[in-house]
């Protein structure tokens, strides 16, 4: 039986239903677990394992791989669990390709990356221009839709590339969404994403988490997040469950205003660099519409400079000047403010949340008149 993605995120990683216990069972706050005799799983010490992670992580496999075999950790943030991967997949020696218009931490990474003695390059998302530097590489990490340029690369051809030479492939699926995009479907062999944004949409936790099919790999991701330690608390990851039961309905709301908004910028004078992989006038759609099922909840676009976007920001009623994205209030900052993203000073990130659009879209045209 195959579900659509409403009933599958509603059902996501709930256990066999018990007798008078709940649906999805609360979460376990447990240092250490009673463990009598020989030390064997599978709860045995917190740093290990907890069965609210093994819920959630269910639910997220479930949503990245439907029907396939595959294995989920989560971590503290999605930074953590960037780094699991990075750091228990290359040695010294290694080369890494990796996004140069990706998330702002990246840089950092790349840093840490070189003092460990692995070589890490990087090029462009738009234009697959990855693969001019991938020759050699032990693993390519892809960021798409980036963020916040929004630009797309072929997820499919990067991996057949990269394959052919036996480098592994991991994709940042921050943006799409498990139910935007699925990287294992187009052939990565690890999607990895901060759950801090739409995966979980309020606003109100940090998460992040590793899903992959080779059971080898996942046991290296594994050891590393008990080495280094960086995992979920029980809390987080109960609240994260939770709110995957809307993220359809959060996703598709998101998704249909983000199309009205870039549509109504897109007629507007005072707008230039307009970006949504849903347009089917911006630059990445084709590609977009190959690979992903929904574009995402994130419109960038430019206005003339600092000083009209931070007026603009102020005039805006319905959406926050505030970062990160994908949430079920709309955000919106001006980039340039972090330094870092090469981008103007007038570029804007706007994250559209579940707002009515008629609401939404009469307030932001409201406030580029401001
Ligand atoms: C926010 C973000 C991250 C980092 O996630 P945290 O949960 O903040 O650690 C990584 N990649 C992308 C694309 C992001 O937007």
């Amino acid at each position: 039986m195959t579900w659509g993605d409403g009933t599958r995120a509603v059902r996501a990683g709930l256990p066999e239903p018990t007798a008078y216990e709940p649906t999805l069972p609360g979460p376990v706050f447990a240092a250490h677990y009673h463990l009598p005799g020989e030390p064997t799983g599978p709860y045995t010490y917190g740093r290990d394992d907890n069965p609210t992670w093994t819920h959630l992580e269910r639910a997220i496999g479930e949503l990245e791989a439907p029907g396939a075999e595959v294995e989920t950790l989560v971590f503290a943030s999605g930074m953590a669990a960037i780094s699991a991967v990075l750091f228990s997949q290359l040695r010294a020696g290694d080369a890494v390709v990796l996004p140069s218009d990706g998330y702002q931490a990246l840089p950092l990474v790349r840093e840490q990356l070189e003092a460990y003695g692995i070589e890490v390059r990087t090029a462009p998302t738009g234009g697959d221009a990855q693969l001019d530097v991938l020759e050699g590489a032990r693993l390519l990490w892809i960021e798409t839709p980036s963020n916040p340029g929004l630009d797309v690369c072929d997820v499919r051809r990067l991996v057949k590339a990269a394959h052919a030479q036996g480098a592994l492939v991991a994709v940042d699926n921050t943006l799409a969404t498990p139910l935007g995009q699925r990287p294992l479907e187009l052939g990565a062999d690890l999607s990895v994403a901060s759950g801090t944004k739409g995966l979980t949409g309020h606003g109100d936790l940090l998460l992040g988490y590793v899903t992959c099919t080779d059971p080898a790999v996942a046991a290296s991701v594994r050891r590393w997040r008990k080495i280094v330690g960086a995992i979920a608390g029980p809390m987080e990851a109960w609240l994260a469950h939770r709110s995957l039961a809307t993220l359809q309905l959060r996703v598709d709301r998101q998704c249909g205003t983000a199309l009205a908004l870039a549509e109504a910028l897109a007629a507007r004078p005072e707008v230039s660099g307009l970006r949504y992989p849903g347009l089917p006038t911006d630059p990445s759609h084709r590609v977009a519409s190959a690979q992903m099922r929904r574009f995402g909840s994130v419109v960038s676009f430019v206005l003339a400079d600092r000083e009209r976007a931070e007026r603009f920001l102020a005039a805006l009623r319905l959406a926050e000047d505030a970062t990160s994205f994908g949430g079920v209030r709309s955000t919106a900052e001006r980039r340039g403010r972090w330094g870092g993203d090469a981008v103007p000073e007038g570029f804007i990130r706007f994250s559209v949340g579940a707002e009515d659009p008629a609401d939404l879209v009469a307030d932001v045209l409201r406030a580029l008149e401001a």
